[in-house]
This record gives C-alpha cells, structure tokens and sequence, in this order.
C-alpha cells in the first residue's frame, strides 16, 4: 500500500489568505492631494436633492473610498475629494445627477502601486 501525499487545502472564497478589505486595499495606495476639488455638487443647499428626495443616499454607501457622508445634523452630504480613487462609480450612481465628477490636476490625485 503506497503512501498518499497529503492534500492541498483548497482556498475558499472565506480563506483569509485571499480575503483583502478595501480598507486594507486602500492603505496600499498613495495620494497626492490636490487644492482644487474635482468633484462637487451641483445642488448642494438646502433645496438639494439630497435633503428632500433621495433617500437611500447611494453616493454614501456605493463609493469605496467613502468619499461622500451624509451628515444628518446638517442636512448634507460632505465630499471629501481628496480620498477619491477615481473608479468612475459616481458619474452614473446619482439618480438626481447631482455629482459633477471630473479628474483631479494633473499629477494629482491617486497613485497606484502595483506589487
Ligand atoms: S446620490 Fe446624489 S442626490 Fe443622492 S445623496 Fe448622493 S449626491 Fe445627493
Ligand atoms: S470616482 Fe469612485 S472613488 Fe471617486 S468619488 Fe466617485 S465613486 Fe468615490
């Protein structure tokens, strides 16, 4: 009877040599961060889509560099620009179109590191 070489664990979608967070993602990148900010609201007041009509807020919870909070004290979504990864989701995620999404200044922005 020969001897039967041990087999080879097959990595499961659970493994946690293949599970990376996007948190963890996102502390591989680099950013440079630009004065001027390449995305904005068109309709930020308090007539806003925003405030009165979008109530799931996708902006907030679609985007995975969690670029857009909504702040319930305030009545408004705050854009923190400077974490954007440029993925491109939030041109087409708005229902109300209410996100001017454009590209940072050249040599700004994120920079990817691959490796
Ligand atoms: S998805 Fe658009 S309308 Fe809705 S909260 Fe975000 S920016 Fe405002
Ligand atoms: S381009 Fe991507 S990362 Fe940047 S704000 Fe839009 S959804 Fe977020």
């Amino acid at each position: 009877m020969s001897a039967q070489a041990p087999k080879e664990a097959t990595p499961s979608i659970k493994d946690p040599r293949i599970e990376v967070s996007v948190e963890t993602k996102l502390g591989t990148l680099e950013w440079k961060k630009s004065p001027n900010a390449h995305i904005a609201l068109r309709n930020s007041g308090a007539d806003a889509p925003c405030v009165a009509s979008c109530h799931d807020k996708p902006c907030a919870t679609v985007c995975p560099a969690k670029v857009y909070e909504w702040e319930a004290a305030h009545k408004k979504i705050i854009v923190n620009y400077e974490n954007c990864i440029e993925c491109g989701a939030c041109r087409m995620l708005c229902p109300f179109d209410n996100i001017a999404c454009d590209w940072p200044d050249g040599g700004m922005g994120v920079r990817y590191k691959f490796g």
